[in-house]
């Protein structure tokens, strides 16, 4: 297609066919549209090849915004297959040299067994989208007119190729946006999952929240104790309805009320200054659990509380809930209880006391022995100055011994009487320091007409240099006239080897004043202790409290009484009293 032909009918021809080319080429971008850049470089090749009877056509397309870099070659169909688009790429660049913008506007060299003219053109302004060559084997390539043809389809690729690098662009940024939608719709899903589940879990919480409230209010309100709760001034806050069964307060009545009107009024400064310096210094000022106190009721009567107090922080403000249970009842049985104990010490010394008179009358015939004597040598002397004065010997010196002989007699019957007296008057105790030794001689003395007519041998080992013991003199005569007396009764059934009593004192390791009752009598056939028990007997008239009232009197000493099998026959009863300052002469 020669521009320069001289033939004006060619010439025209000529024009013609460049504008129908030029149309051709303007109505490529209707076929692109929306296409991908491949298939625009394709059939941008193919129209090209097809127009300007190329030989060969080469589009490079740089890489951009993530897509592949694209390299087409289209050869004329005499031209067979010469060579794979990159291998073309690579010749192109050893002629042309690697930069686009610096290759000339038309080169010559041989390709295969041909001359080949080569145009290359940059596709974009600064051929920053790619270049487009166009080879032909015709030496007059390429013509005026298909220089423009050239120039005019890169211009419209280079449009094409922008509009779909902007649409796969955005295209692109679609899908990421689509992505980062969806992704973000995942998220809120999960999200929101979370949220519903918090929503249930909290409203779970709450429910379970709503449910322990309700239950301590139940405990609260059923319970049998005032539960009182006050705020850091010293107001209450709640009171729960057994406040109105202790207090006789309805609850609405001391709201917003000083907790000291629950108190009586010599207790009022007291709390409060405790509460003030509880607050200041965190000393408390008395014991928060289970405390006894004086609480006061709405008619001011006055009774016993036993109150816990707790603590609790909300807010930074601290609350007091007292829990205060009404001990009037309690308080009152214990005071019974306290007297019903005095009663039982004052009936145990009756006891005490019933029992020496039985020990006495069991004593009858050392009794009546001990005052027999004295009574008889009165009897005596009393014949005798009579007989004296019958017959008339009034020897003054005769008379006087006589009398004095009475005077002493009955002195000694009047002692023995007022020993017995003293023995079961009924009078307190009365502890002075005594020699045990002489206790028990006294003792031994009173029961000796028993032990005589009963054939007991007695033996005495009393350490001499004993230390005093503080002690009622009649209170330890009944413990040993009881140890004596059991001795010889267990001692009565024995026949066919000695009757023994051992009677001893000494000291024992703890330093204590010890005293031994052993016999050789029967001994125990049964679980010793529980001859202390009161009550128990094994004598057909005993009655069985000698024992217990005995260990209860050595007790009241501070000492010990007790019980072991003596060997080989018989029982030791054995008791410790402490020893005080100052020596048994
Ligand atoms: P009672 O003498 O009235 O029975 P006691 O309390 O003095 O009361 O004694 C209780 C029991 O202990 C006696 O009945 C007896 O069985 C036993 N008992 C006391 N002393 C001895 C002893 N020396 N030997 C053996 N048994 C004894």
């Amino acid at each position: 297609m020669d521009v320069h032909a001289r033939d004006p009918a060619d010439r025209i021809k000529q024009l013609q066919h460049c504008i129908n080319d030029l149309i051709s080429v303007l109505a490529l971008p209707a076929m692109w549209s929306g296409g991908e850049p491949s298939r625009i470089v394709q059939t941008l090749l193919d129209a090209l090849l097809r127009m300007l009877q190329l030989d060969l056509v080469y589009v490079r397309l740089k890489e951009t915004g993530g897509q592949t870099p694209i390299e087409i070659v289209r050869f004329a169909q005499s031209q067979q297959d010469i060579a794979q688009p990159h291998e073309i790429g690579e010749i192109l660049e050893g002629w042309l040299g690697a930069n686009p913008q610096e290759w000339p506007l038309l080169m010559r060299n041989t390709l295969g067994d041909r001359d080949i003219s080569i145009v290359p053109l940059g596709l974009g302004l600064q051929g920053e989208i790619g270049v487009i060559v166009a080879g032909s084997g015709r030496s007059d390539f390429p013509q005026q007119t298909e220089r423009l043809i050239l120039s005019v389809a890169a211009n419209q690729a280079s449009i094409g190729l922008q509009e779909a690098r902007l649409r796969s662009e955005q295209k692109r940024v679609a899908s990421e946006l689509d992505q980062r939608v969806a992704q973000r719709t995942t998220e809120l899903a999960v999200a929101n999952e979370e949220l519903r589940k918090e929503i249930a879990n909290r409203k779970h919480a709450e429910d379970d929240l709503r449910s322990s409230e309700e239950k301590h209010r139940v405990i609260v309100e059923t319970a049998n104790d005032a539960v009182v709760s006050m705020d850091e001034t010293g107001a209450i806050l709640i009171a729960n309805p057994a406040t109105r069964r202790i207090f006789g307060y309805d609850p609405i009545e001391i709201i917003g009320k000083p907790l000291t009107m629950l108190m009586p009024e010599m207790m009022r400064k007291l709390h409060e200054n405790g509460f003030k310096r509880y607050l200041a210094t965190g000393k408390r000022h008395l014991n928060w659990q289970g405390i006894e106190l004086t609480a006061q009721r709405k008619d001011g009567q006055e009774f016993a509380v036993e109150v816990s107090f707790g603590e609790l922080t909300s807010d930074g403000h601290k609350l007091f809930t007292g829990f205060i249970r009404d001990i009037s009842e309690r308080k009152r049985a214990e005071d019974q209880l306290r007297a019903s104990e005095r009663n039982l010490q004052m009936t145990q010394a009756e006891l005490a006391r019933v029992s020496r008179l039985t020990a006495m009358g069991e004593l009858t015939a050392s009794i009546a022995h001990e005052v027999n004597q004295p009574l008889t040598a009165v009897i005596n002397n009393g014949s005798a100055c009579l007989r004296l004065l019958a017959n008339r010997n009034l020897e003054p010196e005769v008379l006087r011994r006589a009398l004095e002989g009475i005077v002493a007699d009955g002195t000694r019957a009047s002692a023995v009487l007022a020993r017995i007296r003293a023995f079961i008057k009924k009078e307190p105790a009365d502890k002075n320091p005594l020699d045990i030794n002489e206790v028990i001689q006294e003792m031994l003395v009173l029961a000796g007409h028993e032990l005589y007519e009963s054939q007991v041998v007695v033996d005495q080992q009393l350490t001499t240099d004993l230390p005093f013991v503080l002690a009622d003199r009649v209170q330890l005569q009944q413990v040993l006239l009881n140890l004596i007396m059991n001795a010889i009764e267990a001692l009565a059934s024995v026949i066919n080897r000695p009757r023994l009593l051992l009677v001893q004192s000494r000291i024992n390791e703890s330093r204590d004043v010890l005293v031994e009752v052993s016999d050789s009598g029967t001994g125990f056939d049964l679980e010793i202790d529980r001859v202390f028990n009161p009550f128990f007997t094994t004598k057909a008239k005993g009655m069985g409290m000698g024992l217990s009232i005995s260990r209860s009197l050595v007790e009241s000493h501070g000492g010990q009484l007790w019980a072991t099998p003596n060997s080989p026959h018989g029982a030791v009863f054995s008791f410790t009293l402490p020893a005080i300052e100052g020596t048994a002469s």
